[in-house]
C-alpha cells in the first residue's frame, strides 16, 4: 500500500475513534480561485463589524503560510445536532451548537490529543490544529475534501448528515492522499432564502451579507441592534438557526452524544421573567465556559432586551 493511503487509512481510523463524524483531505496550496471572492465580499462590506475577517488576507488564501511545507489540509466533521432542541424553540432561542460548553475549546482538546496518538502511529510531523479559526478558509477546504458543497444559505451541506456539523482542520506536512469535491444538490430549492427573517441571503443564494443575519447581530455587533430589526429577530438571542432548521437536507441529522454539548441544566428552568431578569452572576452560572460568553452579559442582555420591549 502506497504510504500516503496508508496515512489516509491511520487518519480515518483515528478520526472515528475521536467522535468526528466525517474526515476529508485536499492537497495544500493557495486557493487563487477564492481571492476575487472574498476580495469582492469584505468590499461590500458583508462583513460588518467583523474587521478582523480584513486581516490576514494572504494567510487565508494560503495554508503553507499558516504551516511551512504543509501538503495536506486534513477537514473534520464534528456533530453537534442536539436530541432534545428546545432551547431553539422557545421565546429566548439559543442557536444549538452552543448549548454546551463552547465547542472551540472542546474540540481543540480533542484535535490535539488525536494528533498526538497520530504522531505515535506515524512518527514525528509538523502540524497545525484549527477550530473556526479566522485565517483558515474551513467550509472551502472542507468542500475540496469532499465533505459536503457549500448551500445558498452558505454552509457546508454533507448529503449524508446535512449541516448541524462543527469544521476542524489539520494542516499537515505530510503527503496523504486526497479527496474530491462533491456536486451541489441544492437545485431550485430556496427554502432557506425565503426563511431567512433578514434577508441576510442574497435572493440567489450563495452570497450572505452577514451584516444582517441575526447571528452577526446577536453575537458580533458590539454596537445596539439597529431598530430595522426590531420585528424580525424571531426570538432568537443568541445566534439563529433557521436556514438550516428548513433546509432539507437536515432531515438526516441525528443526535450527538458528546456530554460535553449538553445544555446546562439551569438553562432549562429559565422562564420569560427569569430571561428578561437576568443578572450578571445569573448568566456566568448558566453559562459557564458556554460559547455564549461571548456576548459578555452585556450583549446577551442587549439582545432580550431587543426583543422583549
Ligand atoms: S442564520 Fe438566520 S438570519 Fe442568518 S442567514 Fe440564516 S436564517 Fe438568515
Ligand atoms: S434550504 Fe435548500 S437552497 Fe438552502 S441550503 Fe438547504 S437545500 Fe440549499
Amino acid at each position: 500500500m502506497a504510504q500516503k493511503t496508508r496515512y489516509k487509512e491511520i487518519f480515518i481510523d483515528k478520526a472515528s475513534q475521536f467522535g468526528f463524524a466525517n474526515i476529508g483531505f485536499a492537497r495544500a496550496r493557495k486557493l487563487e480561485e477564492e481571492e476575487d471572492r472574498l476580495s469582492n465580499w469584505l468590499k461590500q462590506g458583508f462583513q460588518g463589524s467583523m474587521s478582523y475577517l480584513d486581516n490576514h488576507f494572504d494567510l487565508r488564501l494560503d495554508p503553507t503560510k499558516l504551516v511551512p511545507d504543509s501538503k495536506t489540509v486534513v477537514s473534520l466533521l464534528y456533530n453537534y445536532y442536539p436530541e432534545d432542541d428546545h432551547l431553539s424553540n422557545g421565546e429566548h432561542k439559543i442557536a444549538r451548537y452552543a448549548y454546551g460548553r463552547d465547542y472551540h475549546k472542546v474540540l481543540k482538546t480533542i484535535l490535539k490529543n488525536m494528533l498526538g496518538e497520530l504522531k505515535e502511529l506515524i512518527g514525528n510531523f509538523e502540524a497545525r490544529c484549527f477550530v473556526d479559526s479566522a485565517p483558515v478558509m474551513e467550509r472551502q477546504w472542507a468542500q475540496l475534501a469532499g465533505l459536503g458543497w457549500t448551500g445558498k444559505n452558505s454552509l457546508l451541506i454533507n448529503p449524508k448528515m446535512g449541516s448541524y456539523f462543527m469544521l476542524a482542520e489539520i494542516i499537515c506536512d505530510l503527503e496523504i492522499e486526497i479527496d474530491h469535491a462533491i456536486r451541489d444538490h441544492c437545485g431550485t430549492c430556496t427554502k432557506c432564502i425565503d426563511a431567512c427573517p433578514t434577508d441576510a441571503i442574497d435572493q440567489n443564494g450563495y452570497i450572505m451579507d452577514a451584516s444582517k443575519c441575526i447571528s452577526y447581530l446577536t453575537i458580533e455587533r458590539k454596537d445596539d441592534i439597529p431598530q430595522e430589526f426590531k420585528d424580525q429577530m424571531d426570538n432568537w438571542i443568541f445566534g439563529c438557526d433557521i436556514c438550516q432548521e428548513v433546509c432539507p437536507w437536515n432531515r438526516f441529522s441525528v443526535p450527538h452524544d458528546q456530554n460535553q454539548f449538553f445544555p446546562n441544566e439551569n438553562l432549562d428552568k429559565m422562564s420569560k421573567r427569569d430571561w428578561i431578569e437576568i443578572t450578571h452572576e445569573v448568566f456566568d452560572t448558566l453559562f459557564h465556559g458556554s460559547a455564549v460568553k461571548r456576548t459578555k452579559y452585556k450583549g446577551l442582555k442587549r439582545n432580550i432586551d431587543f426583543i422583549s420591549t
